[in-house]
């Protein structure tokens, strides 16, 4: 079994601990890699050697345009690499190969776009109101950036923050999720044949209350951007808080994808089946709660169960699976747990409802594609983040009710709109409190385009231009003429 070490100072180490943990493969049940079980004093040495190569590093004398080509290289080589990355994240997340394929081919595109904005940071010369003194703006970096990130989607998650963090000039370290740890240990071979000077990037692995939490804490961590779900979110942001630090968070949703009676029901019928089933249902972006005009809710559910029906499951290697394993068997029993929860509750379960037992699935963490109607949006299956491929469908009948429905929510991160009217459209999704909303639409995301939570969904934003700023600190210089 591969056993990985960690990556600090540009070197790979064993964890001070002496102790590895497996990591397993989601579809084969099996564990198939070891990881290492990093602590406070990993942590610590981390933060050392990135606080070093900031501080006094030949990092720290790289012009913008060198860290620029930098990026563009690392870019390079994760598109030369892309496929062997998506294998891994197969076997560590189980999701479709195609998917992950698709990720890892696009995730360069960070490092392109972020490394062409690194020598773009301009600061501002201020026409000021006191005679004698010019003054002028600096964008300069934070310094030691801590990236922490969930197992849904491991390295493209670690490519949003890691991108923007270098082409600002910080110095960083990762600490990937203890469930999804390879990728972003695979990725330093790369980091390294870019030329990145020791200390830049670092991969401390572990538990999140082990290790994670020594890397917010620190005093010379600067800023930390989170990924994951509320309880932990919540937990990095006290401490954070505690030592004044900025951090961003990226957290959980649920979701509306909103069906119109003027929609084209086929085309939004697709839209909300893989809105849903896709990536077994987890992303923080799911389309989780399916809310149909009553005039068409008997039509979308025909068309919906016929389309779901079909859905091939299996090993998630295989072009033709579409709907792949849970990745961790936590996750596994809390979907089960959440099906049971909604039956209580009185939801109609008229697909799935239950773990799969096709052949085709083995010994892994398959959960049928489940949806119910009948629901209600009071229902805890209506209102908590499920993370599985459980669609709860609620009926609405004008469009001050669906926006109720859409608001009506802790959740505010991402919503679908399906219409053919281009005033609803626009209407609507003004009136949707989400930082995304697409229109005939689905999942769609971009490194060009802003990402974020509104509500309990998260706070701060990613990708887009402007978010090379969250990762500078901007500073005023006085001079005395
Ligand atoms: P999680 O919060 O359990 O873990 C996320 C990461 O935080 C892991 O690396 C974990 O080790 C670490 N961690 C946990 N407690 C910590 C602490 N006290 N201090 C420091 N680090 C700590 O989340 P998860 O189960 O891995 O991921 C699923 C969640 O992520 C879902 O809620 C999902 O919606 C959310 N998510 C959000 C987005 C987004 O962009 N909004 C994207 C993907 C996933």
């Amino acid at each position: 079994m591969k056993q990985y070490q960690a990556y600090i100072d540009g070197q790979w180490v064993d964890p001070a601990s002496g102790q590895w943990f497996e990591t397993e493969n989601p579809f084969t049940g099996q564990p198939w890699a070891k990881i290492p079980r990093c602590n406070t004093e990993d942590a610590e040495r981390a933060i050392k050697a990135a606080w070093q190569a900031f501080d006094k590093g030949p990092w720290s004398k790289f012009t913008a345009s060198q860290r620029g080509a930098m990026l563009r290289k690392l870019g390079d080589l994760i598109a030369e690499k892309a496929e062997h990355l998506a294998d891994i994240e197969v076997r560590d997340n189980g999701k479709l190969k195609a998917e992950m394929y698709a990720q890892t081919q696009y995730m360069p595109q960070w490092f392109y776009y972020f490394g062409g904005l690194a020598d773009k940071i301009e600061g501002a010369v201020i026409p000021v109101d006191k005679p004698g003194f010019f003054n002028f703006t600096r964008h300069e970096p934070y310094g030691v950036v801590t990236i922490i990130t969930p197992w849904n989607s491991p390295l493209l998650l670690v490519a949003w923050k890691l991108a923007p963090a270098l082409a600002a000039g910080n110095t960083v370290i990762i600490k990937p999720s203890e469930f999804t740890s390879a990728s972003a240990l695979e990725m330093m071979d790369l980091v390294e044949q870019a030329g990145f000077p020791k200390g830049v990037v670092n991969v401390v692995t572990g538990f999140g209350h082990e290790v994670g939490s020594a890397l917010v804490e620190h005093p010379k961590v600067a800023r930390v951007a989170f990924t994951g779900g509320e309880i932990g979110g919540i937990k990095v942001a006290e401490a954070a808080a505690r030592g004044l630090k900025p951090v961003s968070l990226e957290l959980g949703g649920k979701s509306p994808n909103i069906i119109f009676e003027d929609a084209n029901i086929d085309n939004a019928v697709r839209g909300a089946v893989s809105g849903i089933f896709a990536a077994t249902g987890q992303t923080c972006l799911a389309g989780s709660r399916l809310l149909v005009h009553e005039s068409v809710h008997d039509e979308v559910v025909e068309k919906l169960l016929a389309l779901a029906k079909t859905a091939q499951m299996g090993d998630p290697m295989q072009a033709t699976t579409q709907v792949g394993p849970v990745t961790t068997r936590p996750q596994y029993e809390k979907i089960l747990s959440y099906i049971d929860v909604a039956k209580g509750e009185g939801a109609n379960c008229v697909l799935g409802g239950s773990a799969a037992s096709r052949p085709e699935c083995g010994e892994g963490w398959f959960v049928e594609p489940t949806i119910f109607t009948g629901v209600t949006n009071q229902m805890r299956i209506a209102q908590e983040e499920v993370f599985g491929p459980v669609l709860s469908i609620i009926k609405f009948k004008d469009d001050d009710e669906a926006v109720e429905l859409a608001n009506d929510v802790l959740y505010g991160l991402a919503a679908g709109v399906w219409t053919q009217s281009i005033n609803r459209a626009i209407d609507i999704s003004a009136r949707i409190r989400a930082g995304t909303v697409w229109v005939n639409a689905y999942r769609v995301v971009s490194y060009m385009s802003p990402f974020g939570g509104y509500k309990r969904s998260g706070l701060g934003r990613e990708n887009g231009q402007a978010m090379i700023y969250e990762y500078l600190q901007t500073k005023s210089v006085w001079i005395n003429t």
